[in-house]
């Protein structure tokens, strides 16, 4: 076996630099600048060593699902690189404390239970993460996120609360139709509440997620190859 070292998967290099041409590519057809663009890797069920070969490559910006397997493999990746992590997955009530002690950004807060838990935590921990209102665009059963009905409700209760702290607002359109009038439909109301951060996009459609406005995509697959 190579050295755990040096033994980065080279393919991670390259698809990172393939899906920053591809959002460059994007942004430059919508009129924007790449710069506007943070490309949030996603790195779920993938192994530690994965994340490695991306920050050798230079990524900085990370996105899991889980606060368990966020827990296992970013903490300990601290003492020698700087980078951000994001959790971008439905949050359950008690485990705020612990997303609050690792992660820099939550893009996932999606109702009142879950501020009160975050809130919390942030005055027991003494840290204060970055946050996101993520939006069930599709009004689906299962999945997480506030409904597009009490979304701007819920918006303006969590900048009374949380101040500058909230920055935007996140989504994951339904798998089976055309993203663009969800992103469209949230980049609408980023703009309504002032928010200046629109977390959308994933392998599949980041690219028509700048074309509407994204700032923030998160990719995982394009990056680190089928999970
Ligand atoms: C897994 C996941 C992603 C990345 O999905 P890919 O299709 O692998 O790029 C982005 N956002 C969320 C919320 C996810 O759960």
């Amino acid at each position: 076996m190579a050295s755990p070292v040096t033994s980065a998967p080279p393919d991670i290099a390259d698809n990172l630099r393939h899906v920053h041409d591809r959002i460059a590519n994007a942004a430059i057809a919508a009129g924007r600048q790449p710069e506007e663009i943070t490309l949030v890797a996603v790195s779920k069920t993938k192994p530690v060593e994965a994340v490695r070969a991306a920050l050798r490559a230079g990524q900085r910006v990370f996105g899991e699902n889980r606060v368990q397997e966020a827990q296992g493999k970013f903490p300990p990746l601290r003492t020698d690189h700087q980078f951000t992590l994001h959790l971008i997955g439905g949050l359950q009530t008690n485990k705020a404390r612990d997303a609050v002690r690792i992660a820099d950004v939550i893009e996932t807060l999606d109702r009142p239970k879950l501020a009160d838990a975050i809130a919390a935590a942030m005055q027991r921990e003494g840290r204060s993460p970055t946050l996101l209102v993520e939006v069930n665009v599709g009004n689906e059963e299962q999945k997480s996120g506030v409904s597009r009905d009490n979304a701007d409700g819920f918006i303006d209760e969590c900048k009374g609360r949380f101040g500058r702290q909230l920055v935007g607002l996140m989504c994951v359109p339904p798998l089976d139709e055309d993203p663009r009038p969800h992103f469209t439909w949230l980049a609408d109301r980023a703009a309504k509440h002032r928010l200046s951060v629109l977390s959308m996009g994933m392998s599949a459609d980041f690219e028509a997620a700048i074309a509407c406005g994204a700032t923030w995509v998160r990719v995982g697959t394009a990056i680190f190859g089928a999970r």
